[in-house]
Parts: C-alpha cells; structure tokens; sequence
C-alpha cells in the first residue's frame, strides 16, 4: 500500500500526533503516541491507515516491541478498525477496549454489517477491513490505570452517548483527555465543527450528560481524534452542545413531517466545505447523524 498522507505533529513533551490519512484526507484522523518508559496508542484509525501510523512510530525512534499499549475510545471502524493489523505488528501490544465492544474485536462479524450500513455506501470502501484480535490480548478499560513510567499515567474516563462503549483516556501529566468522539469534532483545516450522532446505538441523554461531566471537568486541552489537540476546551464543549441542540431542533421538526428528507436535513445542520472530498466528509458524517438521531427520537417516543 502507498502511503499518501502521515504528518506527524508534536503535542508535548511526551506526546506526539500522527496524521494517518482518515478517509485519504489530511487533517481528519489521528492516533496519539504517548511515551513514558513504556509506549501507548491510543486510536488505531482503520486498517487502511495502519501502515502510516507505523511510519510514523517509525519516525520517532519507536520500535514495534516498544508498544505495550492500545487504546481505542470505542468500536466504529475509525477508532478500532485498524486494532487487529496494528496488534499484528505491534507483537507486544495489548488491546484495551470497553469489555462489552471486545467480543466484536476478536468476532467481527455482526460488527461489519452493522457499520457498513450506519456509515453508508458512498464512504464504506473507506473503511477497511477488521483483522480479529485473540481474546488473551485484549482487555477491559473502563476502569483502567496505566503507570507508563517518568510520571505519565493514564487512566480511563467512560463517555457514553456518541456509543454506548465509549471510553475517553486522562493524560495526568499534561491535564489533556483524549476524548475521541465524546462532545463533538472539530477539523480547522475544513472550517467544520460537528457532533456526529449515529445509528444504531446512539444515546442523546447519555451525550448530553456527558457532555455536562466533562464542562465541569478541569481538563486542559483536548486531544481530538478528529483532529488534533485544542486549548479552548470550554467554547469546544459549549459549541458541540450547541450543534447538538440545533440538531435536535432539526429532528424534532422533522418528526412532524412524513416525506423526511435526510440529505436535505443535514445540508441545513452543518456547514459543508466546499472543497470536494472534504464535502464528502461532512456529508458523509452529517447524514449518519441525522438518521441516528432520527432512529433514536423514533424509538423513543415509539413511533414505528
Ligand atoms: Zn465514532
């Protein structure tokens, strides 16, 4: 596989982002490199951007045996995808995952289905494919505590709403969380700020107590998978709740009208760059929040 895109972007002291290309886009997905005596990961990106994120320990001195850690914030393809081939060559590498998404990592098979149609056709192929990862490597992490040595710990903070498993990690030394999709993206590069919403599994009331937990946090910066790490925490947590409600507006006008029209609804929702494969993105990401927020507001108020 060509390698288009891998940048690597220095965080801190000890941590570092690399840019791996998401969706074959700079600027949309990163896994972060966190190093004390021992080395973490924390997101695998699909298995279509394993070989950048490779490269990019590569580029900083990293080798494979030296990665003891994997730390995925929940089980869409984006975030865990990539697990099975990075622990492929990653020998010593232990894979931490909310304990109820682990059974998906080492049988992918009701898995695959499920996301292929929550993220549509057009941006599948984007997506990869799932190696298993065997059950003995992988762990729990809801209430996981890592010591990785030279005052680097992390540890678990559980973020549920955006999927039921996720999982944000607490980087003590620097103050920061890596919050994955938690409270809302946000990639400067295309001028887009989103929450994305998606079915099957999305929770608005656990979001937006999520939400909520973490505005009375005292977190420093955020380390967004998509994208990059964000000193304004406060403004990133009140504008995701924002988006949120504009879009709940959305939705709940929309209930009242029987020819719902999605595509439309999510072109009102975000702003889409006009920058091709970007709008793809936004697009993309926008309609599988509208019809996750749909799914859930139908089911609630049980309407068939
Ligand atoms: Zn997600």
């Amino acid at each position: 596989m060509n390698i288009h895109i891998m940048e690597l972007i220095p965080i801190d002291t000890h941590i570092s982002a690399i840019d791996h290309g998401l969706l074959g886009l700079p600027g949309v997905g990163a896994c972060y490199v966190v190093q004390g005596d021992a080395v973490a990961l924390v997101e695998s990106g699909t298995s279509l951007t394993v070989e950048a994120t490779l490269a990019g320990l590569a580029r900083l001195g990293v080798a494979p045996e030296a990665v003891e850690h994997i730390l995925l914030t929940h089980v869409h393809m984006d975030h865990a995808g990539g697990a099975g081939y990075l622990a492929a060559a990653l020998p010593r590498a232990r894979v931490y995952i909310h304990s109820a998404s682990a059974p998906h990592l080492s049988d992918p098979s009701r898995l695959i289905p499920s996301v292929r149609r929550a993220v549509g056709e057009a941006i599948w192929p984007l997506h990869g494919a799932i190696l298993p990862i065997a059950p003995e490597r992988l762990s729990a992490a809801e209430h996981l505590r890592l010591d990785l040595g030279r005052d680097v710990i992390i540890e678990a903070l559980p973020t549920p709403g955006h999927s039921p498993d996720h999982i944000s990690y607490w980087d003590r030394r620097s103050g920061g969380l890596f919050i994955g999709d938690a409270a809302g993206l946000c990639m400067p590069r295309y001028g887009l700020e989103l929450v994305v919403t998606p079915p099957p599994a999305y929770d608005l009331v656990a979001q937006q107590q999520t939400i909520a937990l973490l505005r009375g946090q005292h977190i420093e910066r955020i380390y967004l998978t998509h994208f990059g790490a964000h000193k304004e925490v406060a403004e990133r947590l009140a504008r995701a709740d924002e988006c949120l409600q504009d879009l709940v507006a959305l939705v709940d006008a929309a209930l009242q009208d029987p020819g719902i029209d999605v595509a439309a609804l999510a072109r009102r929702w975000l702003p889409y760059p006009d920058e091709a494969p970007a709008a793809l993105v936004a697009q993309s990401w926008g309609e599988m929040s509208v019809a996750g927020l749909l799914r859930y507001e139908r089911k609630r108020r049980a309407i068939p």
